[in-house]
């Protein structure tokens, strides 16, 4: 779909616990609609084998990602799993100006401030749930990147992570992965129709009124 100005951008969130199949769900959703812009995080991890700079991350030793921080150019960040993972705020004002949607995946402390920044009545939120614990342990081994330690330690994090849940708009639980994102198109097609998101509505319902006045 080509980017509309008459049609406001709107943040999409996607947080669940690591493994539950937000990064699947995104790229789908990307490849659903290419118009649709994937905010790439900046962090202080470590590069995953297959991951490329600028696509799924931005790289940074801490203290350049600090002196970003500093300097106001994040619009959230937060401290996952021992490392700094934060949302640049450049891109996402650039994506709204365009009338364009920005797709993030972070954590729920990033969707916390996203929420209660000036932005936050452009939010949409969602959370993924793995259908169940045993699950949730065997797609993180699946996944096959990370150590047996690093496995252990975000398995560690997910009962914070799910505590979360209720903060968000909507919730859906990961089972059949063709399932959920249809699920997940149906959250966003309705909520890019909300009129607040339609700002062309009042000009196209004058030209309607027009059209009855010169029958
Ligand atoms: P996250 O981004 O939440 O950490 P990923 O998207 O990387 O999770 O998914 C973790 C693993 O689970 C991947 O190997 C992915 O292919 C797999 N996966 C995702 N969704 C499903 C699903 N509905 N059913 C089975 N496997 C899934
Ligand atoms: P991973 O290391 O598996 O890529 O990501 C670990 C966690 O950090 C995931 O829950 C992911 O959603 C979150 N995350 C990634 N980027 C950001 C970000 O920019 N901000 C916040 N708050 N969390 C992020």
């Amino acid at each position: 779909m080509p980017p509309s100005p008459s049609r406001r951008g709107l943040l999409l969130i996607l947080s669940s616990p690591s493994g539950a199949g937000k990064s699947t769900l995104a790229r789908r959703l990307m490849d659903w609609d290419p118009a649709i812009r994937f905010s790439v995080s900046a962090t202080t991890r470590a590069p995953r084998p297959g991951e490329v700079e600028g696509r799924e991350y931005y790289f940074k030793p801490r203290a350049e990602f600090e002196a970003m921080v500093a300097g106001g150019q994040m619009l959230e960040h937060a401290e996952v799993f021992g490392n700094l993972y934060g949302s640049p705020r450049a891109p996402v004002e650039a994506a709204m100006a365009e009338g364009r949607d920005t797709l993030f995946d972070i954590d729920w402390q990033g969707g916390q401030q996203i929420r209660n920044s000036a932005l936050g009545r452009d939010v949409v939120s969602v959370f993924i749930l793995p259908p169940s614990i045993t699950e949730l342990d065997r797609r993180l081994r699946a996944r096959g990147q990370d150590s047996e330690e690093v496995i252990r330690g975000r398995m560690a994090k997910s009962q914070a992570e799910i505590s979360h849940w209720a903060e968000y708009d909507y919730v859906l639980v990961n089972d059949d992965l063709e399932e959920t994102f249809a699920r997940l198109l149906k959250v966003l097609e309705a909520e890019r129709m909300r009129r607040d998101r339609q700002p062309g509505l009042s000009d196209f319902v004058r030209g309607l009124n027009r059209e009855f006045e010169a029958r």
